[in-house]
């Protein structure tokens, strides 16, 4: 067994501010975690895999998520503490993100209550999920890596540093509901481009739609003709000729198709 006094280095923090802090959340240190943690000390030695061999300064949550983590290296375990506070406070993170406190005056007190103490969970999660360590020291040696990734956000041209803002403009600019939005977000590979873009397509689509069927409905009632064939022979005039519109689409459908077999033609003796 090896002896974790000499093969750790204890992390400390250059700044005063920083004394005490779960490098990981930064929240209050009460423990260590050990990169890797010591039962698997043996098996990052003998095998000369790399490992960084800290006492990392960490709260009792953030060392409980790591505790049969066996990464070697500190970014890798920033990484697994981020996923796992993530994934614990997800549900908060989610209402922080989407209500604003402006907005929850309306609702019934008891709806309103549980959604303040969402917002307030929520927003001490998502800034323990976005911090980003600190300045340290370990043996000697000086270390600024903070291993986390600023995130930039981007909403068709504007850019935004955190989630919560680019969706609340997101929202706003482009008129579309937060909770929507988000489903959208995630189901386009995380792009608010592709969301808002897809989401007014598809907006534009059922307006088109609602107006194709409600003319081609009267055309088809007025000239005793298919609503089905109507609709289809537009949308297929449409495709052929982009400059057409339903109208005249239907204009070309009557001239075309029915103005003639209704009416005999009559050929000159
Ligand atoms: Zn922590």
């Amino acid at each position: 067994m090896h002896d974790e006094t000499e093969l750790y280095r204890l992390m400390s923090a250059l700044d005063a501010k920083n004394f005490n802090t779960c490098f990981y959340c930064g929240c209050i240190a009460t423990k260590y975690d050990l990169t890797p943690p010591i039962k698997y000390a043996a098996f990052y030695l003998n095998t000369r895999e790399e490992a960084d061999f800290y006492k990392v300064p960490a709260c009792r949550e953030c060392f409980d998520f790591l505790k049969y983590d066996k990464s070697g290296l500190l970014g890798q375990r920033v990484d697994v503490a981020k996923r796992m506070l993530a994934r614990k406070y997800k549900r908060a993170i989610r209402i922080y993100e989407v209500w604003d406190p402006d907005e929850i005056d309306d609702l019934a007190y008891q709806l309103k209550h549980c959604v303040n103490a969402g917002i307030v969970l929520g927003k001490e999660s998502y800034e323990r999920v976005t911090f980003k360590g600190f300045d340290f020291e370990a043996d000697g040696e000086k270390h600024s890596a903070h291993y986390v990734t600023n995130e930039v956000f981007s909403v068709l041209g504007e850019k935004f540093d955190n989630f919560r803002d680019a969706l609340d403009y997101g929202s706003k600019a482009y008129r579309i509901p937060k909770a929507k939005l988000i489903q959208m977000f995630t189901e386009h590979n995380n792009c608010f481009d592709t969301a808002i873009n897809i989401f007014h397509e598809k907006i534009t689509r059922k307006i088109y739609q609602k107006k194709l069927k409600d003319k081609c409905k009267n055309f088809s009632i007025e000239h005793k003709q298919n609503i089905k064939f109507v609709m289809r022979t537009v949308e297929i005039y449409c495709k052929q000729e982009q400059s057409l519109t339903i109208e005249t689409a239907l204009s070309k459908l009557y001239e075309e198709r029915i103005k003639k077999s209704s009416i005999p033609v009559l050929t000159p003796a």
